[in-house]
């Protein structure tokens, strides 16, 4: 294990400007190994500063965030780890945008229904979204293409003016855990080590990491949950036939294949094929890795190796069983994993199961949303798959027109003064957590969140006690649909 010295920072002042060596490392000193397998880090790292907020991961909520606070006039640095925006939509090659409809009207607003449209403008998108979204009619679910959503998430953040550092993990935090404030981030990237200082902060790794190395509270899969929802490792997908391809009778045909002794796993519960452009493009969702834990490197790696063979699995089994997809190429897999669960904050409000089945709204909610709970199969007994069933189809599945809230204080980190979560890390129980990750509603967090640290910035109120009436009123004022009649200067809280 490493550590690295919280002492060690040079100011920029002391050093010049920002960079002003050249590199990470001033020197490296101090280094000792002990016989308990514990490495002491020691080094100088150069400091920049002058931000006024750093957002850890370029997802949909990150990349959200950066663009709104920067709209909104604040100076932002986006750190992200790949080489590109859009998290798991486009690294993961989760090409779909669900859901967006209550059934009656678009619940989605905002940055997201900006992006939506671009790319339907750009006819980049599913053609069922081409036809109805451009007549206005609400549509569940679209389609889109990752490339042309790369484009779009660089373009806004360039004309926003955010600063976007690719290939840049954030690696540690010089937090005061007890004044719950935190300073800067430590970077590593083909530079080396970095420390970015600034006035605000949002986590928007999927995975919580900035917050947990803040030591603020969190929950871990596998940790503090008996199970872990498995993850998938989707795939982009060519040459697919859509006049003769139907998922009618996929289900059929899995458990024909799993009679045959087809598959490696008698794994009944396939997404499958979604199409996500126009042409003949589609994407793959098909195969659960059971048993991995995304927060620990070596079962992360094993997933990756094992995703891949599925995908060539699934791809031999749609090209014998189903109709269209005789030629179907598989085109790449993701260069991320398809976590669907790992670690969530525990926030100054965790979303529960009963706000859920009650379709709770809140005064102070930044977002409506009106997914099912989608709690996929832990393992490949029957018990599993009936109880997924049951859940995601029937037992409380929001019904036409309803919808359920998501609160400001479910991107709060509890009692944290310039720390912000958004997207799938946010503060809810495990049930609502597999309701609220999908990519709109991400993007909405990360747009609430991004409008927050302005207002917090501007006025000074820190993140555990903001203004929410104010903050409504400016998401709405940015195209939010936030229907809630009665307002709240605070927040609403865990009841303790
Ligand atoms: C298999 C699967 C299928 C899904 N299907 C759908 C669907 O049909 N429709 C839908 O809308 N949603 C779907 N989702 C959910 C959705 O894609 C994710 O939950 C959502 O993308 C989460 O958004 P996020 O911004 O919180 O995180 P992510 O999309 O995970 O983005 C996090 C970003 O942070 C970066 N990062 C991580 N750690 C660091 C670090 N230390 N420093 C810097 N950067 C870092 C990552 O590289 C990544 O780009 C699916 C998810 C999975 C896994």
């Amino acid at each position: 294990m490493n550590e690295i010295s919280r002492r060690s920072f040079l100011t920029s002042s002391a050093l010049g400007t920002a960079g002003a060596l050249g590199g990470s490392a001033a020197h490296a000193g101090e280094n000792t190994a002990s016989s308990q397998g514990i490495y002491r880090l020691t080094r100088e790292i150069s400091v920049e500063e002058g931000f006024d907020l750093v957002v850890a991961g370029g997802g949909p909520a990150g990349a959200a965030a950066a663009i709104c606070a920067a709209r909104l006039g604040a100076k932002v640095v986006l750190l992200e780890a790949t080489g590109s925006l859009g998290g798991m939509g486009t690294s993961a090659l989760v090409s779909l945008w669900y859901s967006l409809t209550d059934g009656i009207r678009s619940v989605v607003g905002g940055l997201i229904l900006e992006v939506i449209q671009a790319l339907c403008r750009d006819n980049a998108a599913s053609p069922n979204a081409l036809t109805s979204f451009k007549k206005g009619n609400p549509v569940g679910a679209i389609g889109f293409q990752p490339e042309a959503l790369k484009l779009l998430l660089d373009k806004l953040c360039h004309d926003a003016g955010v600063e976007v550092r690719f290939f840049t993990r954030v690696v540690e935090a010089d937090a005061d855990s007890r004044q719950r404030r935190l300073h800067g981030v430590i970077t590593s990237n083909v530079e080396g080590l970095r420390y970015l200082r600034a006035k605000a902060f949002i986590d928007a790794t999927g995975d919580a990491i900035l917050a947990d190395l803040c030591g603020a509270a969190a929950r871990a899969a596998g940790r503090d949950t008996p199970k872990i929802m498995p993850p998938t490792l989707c795939a982009a997908l060519a040459d697919i036939d859509f006049e003769k391809f139907s998922k009618k009778n996929q289900q059929a045909m899995v458990e024909q294949a799993i009679a045959d002794g087809f598959f490696s796993q008698a794994d009944r519960h396939v997404p499958g094929v979604i199409r996500n452009g126009p042409g003949n493009t589609a994407m793959m969702n098909a195969g659960h890795l059971f048993h991995t834990n995304a927060l620990k490197t070596r079962s992360l790696s094993d997933a990756m190796s094992r995703g891949r063979r599925l995908v060539q699995e699934y791809a031999a089994f749609y090209r014998k069983y189903m109709p269209g997809c005789e030629n179907m190429q598989v085109v790449a897999t993701g260069t991320l994993l398809g976590v669907r669960e790992s670690r969530r904050i525990v926030g100054e409000y965790e979303l529960n199961h009963d706000d859920f089945k009650a379709r709770r709204h809140f005064p102070d909610q930044i977002a409506v949303y009106c997914k099912a709970i989608d709690i996929h199969v832990y393992d490949l007994t029957p018990e599993e798959y009936k109880r997924y069933h049951e859940e995601y189809t029937k037992l409380d599945k929001p019904k036409r027109g309803e919808s359920y809230g998501l609160p400001y204080g479910i991107l709060v980190p509890k009692g944290w003064t310039n720390l912000w979560v958004a997207g799938r890390c946010n503060s809810s129980d495990v049930k609502v957590n597999g309701a609220i990750r999908d990519q709109p509603a991400c993007s909405m967090m990360g747009q609430a969140a991004g409008t927050a640290v302005v207002q917090s910035l501007r006025t000074g109120q820190p993140a555990c006690d903001l203004d929410t009436a104010k903050l409504v009123e400016t998401l709405r004022a940015s195209g939010a649909y936030l229907p809630q009649t009665e307002l709240s200067k605070t927040m609403t809280r865990a009841k303790v």
